[in-house]
C-alpha cells in the first residue's frame, strides 16, 4: 500500500535524526514509530500500539501537556530526543501541515528541571588534541557558564581526563576522526560518560570554529586568539556550533567564554578526589559522608554549586587564601551579621537558571516572579556586605548589582498569582497597561451580566433550578433540569439533550457570549504578547543579573564556611610558604561528623620539608592510619580552599598537590588487575609530585608477594625520600620498613598505639612516635564475626610461623651466612664470599641498579630476575 503524505513527512525528517528518539506531533499527542516506539514504549512504559492495519507500524504516543516528564526519563536513560512540532497553524493549512524538529534534548543539553539537580551543574564538554596540546571546552546550557582550557602538561590526556572527571560531564563531544582511537574511546566511555556525541570533523577546523565562537561572543573577539589557544577554541567552536544546532533558538544567555588554567589550582587527579571523598564517596557515591556533605551549609542553589568547586580546585596563591580566610573569619564571628544575611539568602532562588529560562524563553510568569522576589533582597544583601571590614566581602557587594529597575518593572507588571501556562490569561497587573485593563473590564461587565441573566431567566420562567453554565464545545448556555421542562419558555433553541437535563440558548445569550468570549480571547492574547515583551526586557539584562549571581554564590559560600567552623569548632589556619605542615590536634572532618557517640581521638601532624617530612605509620588494622592520614590532606585542602579546619591549630605550608593512593580497587574495564591498578596510582604520585607535595600512601604491594611487596614499598619510600622530597604519610604493615628510619634522617616513624590487658585489645586511635610490632590481623577478624575454629586455627597458625622464622633465622645465623634480612641496611652483605663469581655478579647486578630511573614495574621485573639467579645459585 502506498504511504501516507504524513509517513513520508515522518520518514524524512526522521533521517535526519536517525540518532534520536523523534517525537512527533499529531494533534495532542506526540507519536513515535517504528523502533523508536518500541524502544520509548519499554523506556517510558506505555503501551505499544500499531498504525496502518495493513502494515501493523509500530506506534505510541505521549499527551503533549506531559511531554516534558517523558522527554526526562528518556534522556536519563540515555538517549537523545529529537522533538518535532507542527509549525503553522493547522486550521489555516490546506494539505498536510508543515513539521519541524525544533529542538534536539540530549544529556548534556537538558532545561528541563526535573533533569537538573539544583546543587549540580550539568555539563556538556567538547575536547580536541593533538601531537601538540589538549583544548577542553565545556558549558552548562543551563546556568550560561563557559570555560574553556588549553592543557599542555607533560600528561596531558590523562590531566583532561581527570578534569573531564571532576567536572562531572553529562555529555563529551569528540571529533568523528577520533572514533577509531579505541583506547581513548573506550576509557572516555568507562571513566566519564556513555553519552559520547561524534562530531563532524569540520567543525573543528580554524575557520568554522572561529565563525560560530565570533558569532557568539561579539565582545570577546579581540580576546579569541587562535594562534595562543588552537585547542580549546577548536573544542569551544565545535561545542557553540552543536548547542545551536541542538537548541535551534539563540543561546543569549552564554554571554562569556571564561579561560582558566588547571595550573592555577591545587592538582588533584582522579584518585586523589575519590580517595579522599570530596564530593561522594567511594563506597555509594553518595555525597554523604563526603567533604562536601559536611562543609555544605549554602542555601542557595549558586552557592551549593560554588562550593562543590571550591572544593575541588584549593587555591595556591596565599594572598587569594587570606582573603577569603579573611571573610569567613568576619563571618563566623558575626553571629547576627551571618544570620541576618542566611534569612535574606533563603529568599533568594536559583538566579543563575531562573535567568537562563528567561532568555531561552522558557520562563513562565510564575518564574518572572520568584526572579523578582529574589533580586529584592539584594540591596538589603549588599548593604550588610558594605558595613563590613573583610575587603572580600566589600569587593562581593561591590559586584551586586540591586537591579531596582527590574523589581520596579516586575512589581509593576506580572501579577501576583499566575497560572503556570502563558497560554491562560491572568498574566499582567491592573494598571500596566490600558488595553488589558479594558479588555478585563468588558469580560467582567460580561460576567456580570451573565448573573443577572440567570436571575431574571428563573425568574421568568419560574424554574428555581435554571443555571447558566459554560464549556468549551458548546460555550454559554442554560441548563433546565428533566423535571422542570414544561415550563422552558418558547424562544429557548435546544442545544443538547443529557441524561437529567436539556441544554439551550438564546439570541441575547448568543450576543453577549461572543461579546464575552471575543473580550477573553483578546485578553489572553494581549497579554501573553505584554509577558513575552517583558521577558524580553528581562533578558537584556542578562550580564547584571549573572553578575549577581555570581555575587551570591560567593557569599553564600563563605558564610557556609563559616557556619561550619562555628558549628565544629575549627580554627583559621596559617598559611604560608615555609614547606612544613603543623597541625596540632587535628580531626578528620567527615569520621568526628559521623561518629555520634564516640569521641574523635585528635592527632598531631609535624611534616616539614626542611627537617622530618616523611611519616612511616604502622600499628594495628583499625588502628586508625587511613583515617589519620586522610585527615591530614582534607585539613590541608579545606585550608586552601579558605576553610577553617578541625584543629587546634594548623600552619600549612602551601601544597601543589595531593596525591592519595588508598585501598586497593580493580579497573577491570581497562583490563587491569589490582595489583596494576595500585603500581599506576603510585607512578602517578611519583611521577608528578614536587617538593611542593602531599603524598599519601595507605599500603603499598600488598597485592603481590611479601618480599616483593616490601620490597616495591622500601624503593618507593627511599625514591620519595631522596628524590622528591616531598611531605610524605606513608603507612604499611610491613613493619621491618620502620627500620629505614635510621638510614633516611627526612623518615619518622609513627605508629598507632594499642592498649593490650590480657586478651582484650584497645585500638586507641592515637599517632605516637615509634614503631609497631604486631597488625593485630586476627584480632580484627574475630571482630568482624569470623567463626571461632578458623579464629583458633589462624591463630595457632601464627604462633607456628613466628617460631618457624625465628628458628629459619638462627640456623641461618649459625650457618655463616648472614640471615636473609629484613633489616634494609643489612642486605647488602648476603654475598660475602669474594671469591664466589656468581655470587658477585649478583651483588654487582644489584648495584648497579639505578634506583631513581627505575619504574615500579622495572623494579618488578628486576626482583624476578634476581630471584632467579640466586635460586639457581643454592640449587
Ligand atoms: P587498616 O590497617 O585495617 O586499614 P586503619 O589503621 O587504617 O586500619 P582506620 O580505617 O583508619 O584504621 O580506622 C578504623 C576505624 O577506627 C574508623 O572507621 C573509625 O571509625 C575509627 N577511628 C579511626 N581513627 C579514629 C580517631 N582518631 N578517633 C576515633 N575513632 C577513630
Amino acid at each position: 500500500m502506498a504511504e501516507t503524505p504524513m509517513m513520508q513527512q515522518y520518514k524524512a525528517i526522521k533521517r535526519q535524526h536517525a540518532d534520536a528518539i523523534l517525537f512527533f506531533r499529531l494533534g495532542d499527542f506526540y507519536e513515535m514509530f517504528f523502533d523508536d516506539a518500541i524502544t520509548a514504549s519499554k523506556t517510558l512504559e506505555i503501551t505499544l500500539t500499531s498504525r496502518d492495519s495493513e502494515n501493523k507500524i509500530p506506534m505510541c504516543g505521549v499527551p503533549y501537556h506531559a511531554v516534558d516528564a517523558y522527554i526526562a526519563k528518556m534522556v536519563a536513560k540515555g538517549y537523545k530526543v529529537a522533538l518535532c512540532d507542527q509549525i503553522g497553524d493547522p486550521k489555516a493549512t490546506k494539505g498536510i501541515v508543515k513539521r519541524e524538529v525544533t529542538r534536539v534534548i540530549t544529556p548534556g543539553t537538558v532545561m528541563e528541571s526535573q533533569l537538573l539537580q539544583e546543587k549540580n551543574n550539568n555539563y556538556i564538554a567538547s575536547i580536541f588534541f593533538d601531537s601538540d596540546g589538549t583544548g577542553l571546552a565545556y558549558a552548562d546550557i543551563s546556568t550560561g557558564e563557559f570555560m574553556v582550557s588549553e592543557i599542555d602538561s607533560q600528561s596531558a590526556i590523562t590531566d583532561l581526563i581527570s578534569e573531564l572527571e571532576r567536572l562531572q560531564v553529562s555529555e563529551l563531544l569528540l571529533p568523528v576522526a577520533f572514533k577509531d582511537d579505541e583506547m581513548l574511546v573506550n576509557q572516555l566511555y568507562q571513566r566519564i560518560t556513555k553519552a559520547i556525541t561524534f562530531y563532524h570533523n569540520g567543525a573543528y577546523e580554524i575557520d568554522e570554529a572561529l565563525k560560530y565562537l565570533q558569532q557568539q561572543f561579539p565582545d570577546q573577539a579581540n580576546e579569541i586568539n587562535w594562534q595562543r589557544q588552537p585547542k580549546c577554541l577548536a573544542a569551544a567552536g565545535a561545542l557553540v556550533q552543536f548547542l545551536l544546532e541542538t537548541q535551534r533558538r539563540s543561546l543569549n544567555h552564554i554571554i562569556q567564554l571564561k579561560y582558566y588554567s588547571i595550573s592555577q589550582f591545587m592538582a588533584l587527579d582522579m584518585n586523589a578526589r575519590r580517595n579522599l571523598e570530596l564530593t561522594r564517596t567511594i563506597m555509594d557515591g553518595n555525597k554523604k559522608g563526603s567533604l562536601l556533605w559536611v562543609l555544605d551549609h549554602t542555601t542557595t542553589a549558586m552557592g551549593g554549586r560554588l562550593l562543590k568547586k571550591w572544593i575541588e580546585q584549593p587555591l595556591l596563591d596565599i594572598n587569594q587564601i587570606n582573603a577569603r580566610l579573611d571573610a569567613v573569619s568576619q563571618l563566623s564571628a558575626g553571629i547576627f551579621l551571618r544570620e541576618d544575611l542566611r534569612v535574606l539568602l533563603k529568599q533568594v532562588y536559583d538566579l543563575e537558571r531562573l535567568t537562563a529560562k528567561v532568555v531561552y524563553g522558557s520562563a513562565n510568569a510564575r518564574d518572572l516572579l520568584a526572579l523578582k522576589n529574589s533580586l529584592f533582597h539584594i540591596p538589603d544583601i549588599k548593604k550588610l556586605l558594605l558595613e563590613c571590614t573583610a575587603p572580600l566581602l566589600k569587593e562581593i557587594a561591590n559586584q551586586m548589582d540591586t537591579l531596582t529597575d527590574l523589581v520596579t518593572l516586575l512589581t509593576e507588571s506580572i501579577n501576583d498569582d499566575p497560572p503556570i501556562s502563558l497560554r491562560d490569561g491572568g498574566l499582567i497587573n491592573n494598571g500596566y497597561n490600558e488595553q488589558v485593563d479594558k479588555l478585563k473590564e468588558a469580560s467582567t461587565n460580561g460576567r456580570n451580566w451573565l448573573a443577572q441573566l440567570e436571575t431574571r431567566e428563573r425568574e421568568r420562567t419560574g424554574i428555581k433550578s435554571l443555571k447558566i453554565r459554560y464549556n468549551k464545545v458548546f460555550g454559554y448556555y442554560i441548563e433546565v433540569t428533566k423535571s422542570n421542562l414544561d415550563m422552558v419558555p418558547e424562544d429557548y433553541q435546544r442545544k443538547q439533550t443529557l441524561a437529567n437535563a436539556e441544554r439551550y440558548i438564546t439570541s441575547e445569550l448568543k450576543k453577549y457570549e461572543d461579546l464575552i468570549l471575543g473580550a477573553q480571547e483578546k485578553l489572553i492574547e494581549l497579554e501573553y504578547r505584554i509577558f513575552i515583551e517583558i521577558r524580553d526586557m528581562v533578558a537584556k539584562e542578562i550580564a547584571r543579573i549573572q553578575k549577581t549571581a555570581g555575587a551570591v554564590a560567593k557569599i553564600d559560600v563563605l558564610i557556609s564556611l563559616a557556619e561550619v567552623a562555628v558549628k565544629h569548632n575549627y580554627v583559621r589556619p596559617t598559611i604560608n610558604d615555609s614547606g612544613k605542615l603543623t597541625i596540632s590536634a587535628g580531626r578528620h572532618p567527615v569520621v568526628e561528623t559521623m561518629l555520634n557517640q564516640t569521641q574523635f581521638v585528635p592527632n598531631d601532624t609535624q611534616l616539614d620539608t626542611g627537617g622530618s617530612y616523611l611519616a612511616l605509620i604502622t600499628g594495628p588494622n583499625m588502628g586508625g592510619k587511613s583515617t589519620y592520614q586522610r585527615q591530614v590532606a582534607l585539613i590541608t585542602l579545606m585550608a586552601q580552599i579558605g576553610s577553617f579546619v578541625p584543629a587546634a591549630s594548623a600552619e600549612i605550608g602551601i601544597v601543589d598537590r595531593i596525591f592519595a593512593r588508598v585501598g586497593a580497587a580493580d579497573d577491570l574495564a581497562s583490563g587491569h588487575s589490582t595489583f596494576m591498578v595500585e603500581m599506576q596510582e603510585c607512578n602517578n604520585a611519583l611521577r608528578g609530585a614536587t617538593t611542593k607535595s602531599l603524598v599519601i600512601i595507605d599500603e603499598l604491594g600488598r597485592g603481590t608477594s611479601n618480599l616483593e611487596g616490601m620490597a616495591i614499598a622500601q624503593a618507593v619510600i627511599e625514591y620519595l625520600h631522596n628524590t622528591i622530597g616531598c611531605r610524605t604519610l606513608f603507612s604499611t604493615h610491613y613493619h621491618e620498613l620502620a627500620e629505614l628510619e635510621s638510614s633516611l634522617p627526612g623518615l619518622k616513624n609513627y605508629a598507632a598505639a594499642v592498649e593490650e590487658k590480657g586478651d582484650n585489645v584497645a585500638f586507641l586511635h592515637r599517632i605516637v612516635l615509634g614503631k609497631a610490632s604486631k597488625s593485630y590481623g586476627v584480632h580484627c577478624a574475630m571482630l568482624a564475626g569470623l567463626p571461632d575454629m578458623i579464629i583458633n586455627r589462624a591463630n595457632q597458625l601464627s604462633t607456628d610461623y613466628q617460631r618457624y622464622l625465628k628458628a629459619a633465622e638462627e640456623v641461618v645465623s649459625t650457618s655463616g651466612q648472614t640471615a636473609v634480612a629484613l633489616e634494609p641496611n643489612a642486605q647488602l652483605q648476603l654475598f660475602n664470599d669474594a671469591s664466589n663469581n656468581e655470587q658477585q655478579e649478583i651483588l654487582s647486578a644489584i648495584t648497579d641498579i639505578d634506583l631513581l630511573n627505575t619504574t615500579p614495574l622495572g623494579a618488578i621485573q628486576l626482583l624476578f630476575e634476581l630471584q632467579n639467579k640466586i635460586k639457581n645459585l643454592y640449587r
